[in-house]
């Protein structure tokens, strides 16, 4: 793709071969690793649409579902390149959405979600860019500074906490972790490295994992996880109903919460046996001795159905969005001073 002005002049295979044959080493490597991960990530688009990309060429090359295919790779590479210059220029922020008691309506913790504060496009929300953060590796180091980042704000959120609800159970912050950062956080110490830099409370943090980690390679999920775990943190099962894993596996996992994803959550209102299916899944989180969080509670209708259920907690617009750090603060403020004065009066809210 051109950005400018450009003259297009073809250079045969057979030339390109013969001079790359003959330039210093260096600049050799170079060509070849750009080469490389040009190759890798036109193909992975292809392979994404389905495209067999030598048949497509051969049928006379350059027709418009191959140039749509190959915009697409140009993209994710500019993306891979864009993410890599967002690391090394702190564009990365990370925004908090809390996570409440059911049967209080007190916050209990929070989740740290990750936006990247673009310096053209402003805040870019994480489905845009995750998916080419993990396949090119790049979460390793991202998904590295949100843990990091996480633990340095917790203490300023568990400080106007305890200022109204003192000898309660302390803030937990929850951190989304792909497959990918636990292989390595499970193997360097890295994870015990982050808590003790920040005399964080390994048992304050809960790492939110998904169903495909453990439907990949369970064992060495499970390997992996134990050893996460014996740092102290907890595991949570994120959008629990939407991947394939198997009810029946599920205890050989080491996890302590399951979160309900949100088309569960809402079909409470639009589907026939919508709450019963939220009640069964309840059910086996008891069964396994986990907590429950209903996820994507976005209404008063919502929250009037499941209150009544054995959930733990619920997450969603309805309690509050995902806000940066200082305004997160002074909502939870806000929320303490109202929670306690309102408890005060009527203790069993509920
Ligand atoms: P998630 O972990 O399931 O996070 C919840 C997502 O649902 C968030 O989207 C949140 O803004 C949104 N949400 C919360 N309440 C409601 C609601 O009531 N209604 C609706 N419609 N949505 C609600 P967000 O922040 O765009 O994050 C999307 C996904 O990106 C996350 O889904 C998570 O899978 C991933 N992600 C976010 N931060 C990180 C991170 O630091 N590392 C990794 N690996 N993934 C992350
Ligand atoms: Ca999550
Ligand atoms: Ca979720």
């Amino acid at each position: 793709m051109a950005l400018e002005d450009t003259v297009v002049i073809p250079i045969d295979a057979e030339t390109f071969q013969e001079k790359l044959g003959s330039s210093d080493p260096m600049a050799y490597m170079f060509l070849r690793v750009i080469a490389g991960r040009y190759r890798w990530a036109l193909r992975r688009a292809l392979d994404n649409q389905n495209i067999n990309s030598s048949k497509t060429m051969m049928m006379g090359g350059m027709d418009t579902r191959y140039m749509r295919v190959r915009e697409s790779a140009i993209s994710r590479l500019r993306i891979e390149q864009d993410l890599q210059e967002a690391i090394e220029k702190d564009q990365f922020v990370v925004y908090y959405q809390p996570i409440v008691t059911m049967t209080t309506g007190v916050i209990a913790g929070f989740e740290a979600l990750l936006r990247w504060n673009h310096p053209e496009r402003g805040i870019i929300a994480p489905g845009e860019f995750v998916g080419v953060a993990e396949e090119s590796g790049l979460i390793i180091p991202i998904g590295s500074w949100v843990i990091e980042k996480a633990c340095e704000d917790l203490p300023r959120f568990q400080d106007v906490f305890n200022q109204n609800f003192l000898g309660q159970p302390e803030l937990f912050m929850s951190v989304n972790v792909s497959p990918k950062q636990i292989d390595k956080l499970s193997k360097l110490d890295r994870l015990k490295a982050i808590l003790d830099t920040h005399g964080t409370d390994p048992g304050n943090i809960k790492l939110e994992i998904t169903e495909d980690l453990l439907v990949t390679s369970p064992e060495l999920a499970v390997l992996a996880l134990d050893k996460i775990k014996a740092t102290g943190v907890e595991l949570a099962l994120d959008d629990f109903g939407t991947g394939y894993s198997s009810m029946s596996y599920l205890h050989r996992f080491p996890l302590d919460v399951l979160k309900i994803d949100r088309t569960f959550i809402n079909a409470v209102n639009s589907e026939e046996k919508g709450l019963e299916i939220v009640q069964g899944i309840i059910g086996l989180a008891r069964a396994l001795r986990m907590q429950v969080v209903a996820e994507g509670v976005e209404d008063l209708e919502t929250l009037n159905k499941i209150r009544h259920l054995d959930c733990d907690y619920l997450q969603g617009f309805f309690a509050s969005k995902p806000w940066p750090l200082e305004a997160m603060l002074a909502s939870l403020a806000r929320h303490c001073r109202s929670r306690a004065k309102a408890l005060a009066e009527q203790p069993m809210v509920g």
